[in-house]
């Protein structure tokens, strides 16, 4: 029997669960299952790597508080391979900031103790915010458009020619807009190697993108720079 009503639309997601504690585990499995969810639960972070090079997942909800690694340093490592959407669960609300601006990366976050429901809910609206349809993600506004497999930004319906970084740099953007980034954090997150590419500032990377934003729309500026802080893509485009 086909399952109806809105599972149909979460397009069996597959979510990679990584908790260590069991109860914690089934609630939000069950939870999700009921919404017509794939589930991959995993008890600590060192398989998770592996399993991610293996096999993929559309989400990981990631504890914080794992056994052998911390989750905020796991989520920086997935982020130098993956850029899959990643929402914290966390005991303590003072690790929020770090959660979701500054270095970690992560896209949102949940304290415990929390309603596997809410969780649910969450984990649509990352999926609807970072990959809404057919393997692309766009910006709310919709002005941008990412496709990841051909690894291509169009803006204003026309396809940019972006280097390899300059295409990371406005992808990173367009997954959070408003968020602040500073240059050390787009360094780390789009170098593989970034001591080797001092010399290849953000900045001139920066300069490159918005000058093939304004040959495609000379009056708008999409991208804002924060004075000593770094650069953000606007909210209200
Ligand atoms: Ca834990």
């Amino acid at each position: 029997m086909r399952p109806e009503g809105d599972a149909e639309d979460t397009m069996k997601a597959k979510i990679l669960i990584v908790e260590d504690e069991p109860a914690i585990t089934d609630n939000i499995q069950y939870a999700l299952e009921t919404e017509g969810f794939e589930t991959v639960c995993l008890a600590s972070g060192s398989p998770v790597l592996p399993f991610m090079a293996r096999s993929q997942a559309d989400l990981i909800i990631l504890d914080i508080g794992l056994p052998d690694v911390s989750g905020l340093e796991l989520c920086k490592e997935i982020r130098k391979k993956f850029s899959t959407p990643i929402i914290f669960l966390t005991a303590r609300i003072e690790e929020v900031d770090r959660i979701v601006g500054l270095e970690v990366g992560g896209d949102d976050y949940v304290t415990k103790p929390f309603s596997p429901r809410e969780l649910a809910a969450r984990v649509k609206a990352v999926l609807r915010r970072t990959r809404p349809s057919g393997g692309s993600s766009c910006a709310p506004n919709g002005v941008f458009h990412v496709n990841e497999s051909k690894r291509q930004i169009t803006y204003q319906g026309k396809i940019l020619d972006l280097s390899r970084y300059e295409y990371e740099i406005l992808r990173t953007f367009i997954r959070r807009p408003g968020h602040v980034y500073s240059r050390e954090q787009l360094m780390d997150l789009v170098w593989e190697e970034p001591e080797a590419s001092l010399d290849r500032t953000v900045d001139a990377h920066i300069k490159n993108i918005r000058s093939k934003l304004r040959a495609i729309e000379p009056d708008r500026d999409p991208i804002v720079t924060h004075r000593g802080a770094g650069y953000s893509l606007r909210e209200d485009l």
